[in-house]
């Protein structure tokens, strides 16, 4: 990790000076406006105390959901201010504009230790545009800042790209620095044996991720719809299963290029159709029945795939193995899940990338059995195919 965070500051830079943080506060809301699962603001607590702690004024960013140009109460940040609140132990001041004469003011108001959330970024037309003049607009609000948002990292936005470049220090802050970490420690050096294990519905999504990896990796495993595109290059009968046409070529000249490091599953689990209780039954993945769909790895490869992830020193996951919120079809998906604990027990080093896959190990209850479950799908992704995220160039170096 080549950046700053904000474990480095010297108490001068924070006591008494407004943190302008952009945090990652983009959480389901259910009905009557409230917050249906707060993860994503206990993520940001860490990097919230220990500003606190040194006696900054906290102003708080972040972006929820898509508003289409402009304020929309559906979208508006005043329930997290409220969570944020309680889980805090401490007051939430909410500015109901994003920038502006109301939210600076209220930002010089705060006294040492205090926290004020501002709206919604995205109610401001330049957020997603990256605008210089929102970017300064935001820079008011703060004299220094930090980016604990890994999940927007990825996006050259005002709040997280063009204001990192108009406030010192700016620095990365602990969930952040944890992503950073992990990731990073795992493509740039990783204990060996590494194995990446790639799933998903499409091979068009993951092609970046998989041609990044395969010269990084001892092993491959691929799962997912991805699989039979694969399929259908070696020529097999694929059935109704999710094939991208287009991308059949590709994945031949892959296959042909990877050698041994690629895995594909041997069996499939398949069925008619995506059911509940469907008929599923295993197939060798030459015998995929032509009126039937590859909905999960078979067990058999599941087993391999399990022995392979229990050998390494590595194992980085993107991508469920089949259709998981559907069962019988999340069988591959939670056998590779609970791999992966067992390894991580054993001392190896397990990081899971991705939204869905997040999910499947959440609803698996795993995720505190991994070393790391990143908080950023899309960004996550963008780092595994070896992107600049350009939300984390903006910072200080080290
Ligand atoms: P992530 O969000 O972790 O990057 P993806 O978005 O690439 O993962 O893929 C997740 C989706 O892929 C899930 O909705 C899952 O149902 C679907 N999927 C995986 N395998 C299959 C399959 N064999 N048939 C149909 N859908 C599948
Ligand atoms: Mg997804």
């Amino acid at each position: 990790m080549n950046k700053r965070t904000v474990a480095s500051l010297a108490p001068a830079e924070m006591k008494g000076r407004r943190a302008l943080v952009r945090v990652d506060f983009n959480v389901p809301l259910g009905e009557g406006g409230t917050v249906t699962d707060d993860t994503r603001i206990r993520a940001a607590l860490p990097t919230l105390q220990l500003l606190l702690q040194g006696g900054a004024r906290v102003v708080l960013c972040s972006h929820l959901g898509r508003p289409k140009g402009g304020p929309d109460p559906k979208y508006s940040l005043a329930p997290v201010a409220k969570r944020l609140q309680e889980l805090l132990g401490r007051p939430v001041a909410f500015c109901p504009t994003v920038v502006g004469a109301e939210a600076e003011a209220a930002s010089r108001a705060l006294k040492d230790g205090e926290v004020l959330l501002v709206e919604n970024t995205r109610f401001e037309k330049g957020e997603e545009k990256n605008d210089a003049a929102l970017a300064e607009a935001m820079a008011k609000l703060g004299d220094f800042y930090v980016n604990d948002a890994f999940g927007s990292a990825h996006r050259a936005h005002a709040s997280t790209e063009a204001v990192a470049r108009l406030l010192r220090p700016a620095v990365a802050g602990l969930l952040m620095e944890k992503e950073l970490e992990y990731l990073g420690g795992a493509l740039d050096h990783p204990k060996r044996p590494f194995v990446a294990i790639l799933g998903g519905a499409k091979i068009s999504g993951k092609i970046d991720v998989i041609e990044a990896l395969l010269p990084k990796v001892d092993a491959l495993l691929v799962g997912g719809a991805m699989a039979c595109t694969f399929y259908k290059a070696m020529g097999f009968e694929t059935g109704s299963s999710l094939v991208e046409p287009d991308r059949v070529e590709m994945a031949a000249a892959l296959v042909e290029r990877a050698g041994t490091v690629l895995i594909l599953p041997h069996d499939a689990t398949v069925a008619p159709a995506i059911a509940e209780g469907a008929k599923a039954h295993a197939v060798k993945r030459d015998a995929i029945p032509a009126t039937e769909a590859m909905l999960d790895i078979g067990p058999d490869t599941a087993a391999s795939y399990a022995r392979a992830i229990l050998s390494a020193k590595t194992v980085v996951w993107n991508g469920p193995m089949g259709a998981f919120e559907t069962p019988p079809f999340d069988n591959g998906t939670n056998v590779v899940a609970r791999a992966m604990a067992d390894a991580t027990a054993k001392g190896c080093i397990t990081v899971v990338g991705g939204g869905d896959s997040a999910a499947a190990v959440e609803g698996a209850g795993l995720a505190a059995q991994m070393s790391h479950v990143s908080t950023g799908g899309g960004a996550s992704l963008e780092f595994l195919e070896g992107k600049v995220l350009p939300g984390v160039a903006a910072l200080d170096d080290k």
